[in-house]
């Protein structure tokens, strides 16, 4: 029988300090964590993570938001050739808001390559950020580049050793059949969420957002939550310290 649950054995209130100290340091690692949100696009791990970054950052880790490439293929009703800058400058407005940094993969938007050159480029510049946990888009989805940026990233994972925790995100309108198995409460960061997924303008947020927001209510019911970012980790992969 567990002593803690007998209510015979009396418990000092030093003990029972000494175990909240216990449980804080176990929820708290020693040094700040390094963390990297691939994407295929800006706002896609905005989309998909801003709440989970939110807190990370709030816990005082690092957050490295890694897009695919820079949005050059769409940006509401500009010219083509001022996408790249525009929705640079609209990640980097984000990542501001999230306390994170922006890094970008080099690659055309809609035209993501997957091949050997490629595969050693993503996992050089995630070895430069020697993440201890990576979230990446889920590989079953309707868009190339989300499609790529997950191959890229596992590919890493892989020839890497495996050495950071790896889990899978999901974005509203793309992502297919995922199910996820870990949750966040993001219900104290709405406003840092909502805030950086707008920073996107040119991306028509008002018309996709609410369909993030209503995935974020589905998970939270299923974990008992206001509102929850879901993730799915990969079965081989080590468990990676949530926020
Ligand atoms: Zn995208």
């Amino acid at each position: 029988m567990n002593a803690y649950y007998n209510r015979l054995v009396p418990v000092s209130r030093r003990e029972l300090l000494a175990s909240a100290a216990a449980l804080k340091l176990r929820a708290e690692p020693a040094r700040p964590l390094k963390i990297v949100v691939a994407g295929g696009h800006p706002g896609d791990p905005e989309c998909g993570c801003a709440g989970t970054i939110a807190c990370y950052t709030a816990l005082g880790h690092s957050v490295t938001l890694l897009y695919l490439n820079r949005g050059e293929g769409f940006c509401g009703g500009a010219a083509l050739s001022r996408c790249a800058a525009i929705r640079t400058a609209e990640a980097e407005t984000a990542c501001r808001i999230l306390k994170a940094r922006a890094a970008f993969a080099a690659q055309y938007d809609g035209r993501a390559v997957v091949d050997s050159p490629r595969y050693e480029d993503f996992a050089r510049l995630l070895a430069a950020e020697s993440p201890d946990v990576v979230f990446t888009q889920w590989p079953i989805d309707r868009h190339r580049d989300h499609r790529a940026v997950s191959m890229l990233t596992l590919d890493a994972w892989l020839s890497g050793g495996r050495g950071f925790a790896l889990y899978y995100y999901e974005v509203a309108g793309d992502t297919m059949m995922f199910s996820p198995g870990d949750h966040v409460d993001i219900s104290k960061v709405e406003a840092l969420r909502r805030g950086a997924c707008f920073a996107h303008r040119s991306q028509q947020p008002e018309k996709w957002y609410p369909k993030q927001v209503e995935i974020t209510r589905f998970r939270g019911v299923e974990s008992g939550l206001a509102q929850a970012e879901a993730f799915l980790r990969h079965p081989e992969s080590r468990p990676g310290l949530l926020p």
